[in-house]
């Protein structure tokens, strides 16, 4: 039983908020990773002066998991490069977060504005050195933290991408918590209308369970929160988003997984859409040296039962047909 406190995570994403921008000088506190445990678990130097990270995003993570195209296809697929088994991507990460997931790749000392291991930076400054340093990729993931706390973040990096000429050449993926409905509350329509039509960019959000339960196990955040990640998920779909989903089905209960998984895919069909669960990848939770102490085994083997509950609800509702089409492929509009 997870007897911690349950995190405010919304008032936690105001504070975090407001320590991690300046609209003035349009720069947002990015993370620098010199001296945290995640470099340890990197398999190549920080780049672009410590705020950088190159990442192999990989189709096959685990013989015994199944294939994930994310952010592979996409990328590839507006490259028009073939698609391949390891995916180079140049990762910038918002210094900030308002969960604190037991099983995140990041040290909880990255989440939380810490100036140690943060400074202030402009979008603009990062791509001029991605592209001083000739980074051997043409994707760039902004993650995090939680991007979504500074909407500006990606916008202003969208911005920064056009004004440089890196349109066609360089893919933006961003990652979202699905927490905060701050895309609307500090972005103009103008801007999230740039953000829609803009080449180039896919967003990616992550349901952290398959129920509230599960949720507030793997976030620490209030049950209540679930509820909200489907609704925010639906919000950015019908806004014109071409996006994603990730879900991580870690879990301490495996009673009833079959029918939890019913009512979770009933859930994203009516109000996402149809067909938005042939956009979601289920992800492979690992353990690194960043989570080592907080890291547990049950729960991840859990999830493999969990993955079974998820493919046969998925094979009940849709034709080996419908599950072969590319993730790109699926129509989400209406
Ligand atoms: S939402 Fe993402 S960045 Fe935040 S704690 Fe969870 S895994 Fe880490």
């Amino acid at each position: 039983m997870n007897t911690q406190k349950p995190l405010n995570a919304q008032k936690l994403a105001e504070r975090l908020r407001k320590k991690s921008f300046d609209r003035q000088t349009k720069t947002i506190r990015m993370t620098k990773f010199p001296g945290s445990d995640q470099t340890t678990d990197l398999l190549l130097p920080p780049n672009c002066g410590g705020f950088g990270r190159v990442h192999h995003f990989r189709f096959k993570p685990d013989p015994k998991w199944i294939t994930d195209p994310l952010p592979t296809h996409p990328a590839c697929n507006y490259l028009g490069l073939p698609v391949t088994n390891v995916l180079l991507a140049q990762v910038f990460q918002l210094s900030a977060c308002n969960f604190r997931c037991w099983y995140c790749f990041v040290d909880f000392s990255l989440l939380s504005a810490n100036p140690k291991y943060s400074e202030m930076v402009t979008p603009k400054q990062l791509l001029q050195m991605m592209l001083d340093e000739k980074v051997n990729s043409q994707v760039i993931d902004l993650s995090g933290g939680q991007p979504e706390l500074v909407p500006e973040y990606v916008l202003w990096f969208l911005e920064a991408r056009k004004e440089l000429g890196l349109e066609q050449s360089h893919f933006v993926w961003s990652d979202d918590n699905l927490s905060i409905d701050y895309t609307w509350r500090y972005l103009n329509e103008e801007e999230i209308v740039f953000m829609t039509q803009t080449p180039g960019f896919a967003r990616v959000g992550c349901l952290k369970g398959y129920d509230a339960e599960s949720f507030t196990f793997n976030t620490r955040a209030d049950g209540k929160l679930f509820d909200r990640q489907i609704e925010l998920l639906g919000r950015f779909v019908r806004a014109g988003f071409d996006q994603y989903g990730y879900i991580t089905i870690t879990t301490m209960n495996t009673d009833n997984l079959q029918s939890k998984m019913a009512r979770l895919l009933d859930e994203i069909q009516n109000r996402v859409h149809p067909n938005f669960p042939l956009r979601i990848v289920p992800l492979r939770i690992f353990g690194f040296n960043a989570n080592a102490n907080r890291y547990n085994l049950q729960a991840e083997e859990n999830q493999f039962q969990a993955l079974e509950a998820w493919l046969a609800e998925m094979q009940r509702r849709f034709s080996a047909t419908e599950l072969a089409t590319p993730i790109t492929e699926v129509n989400i509009r209406r």
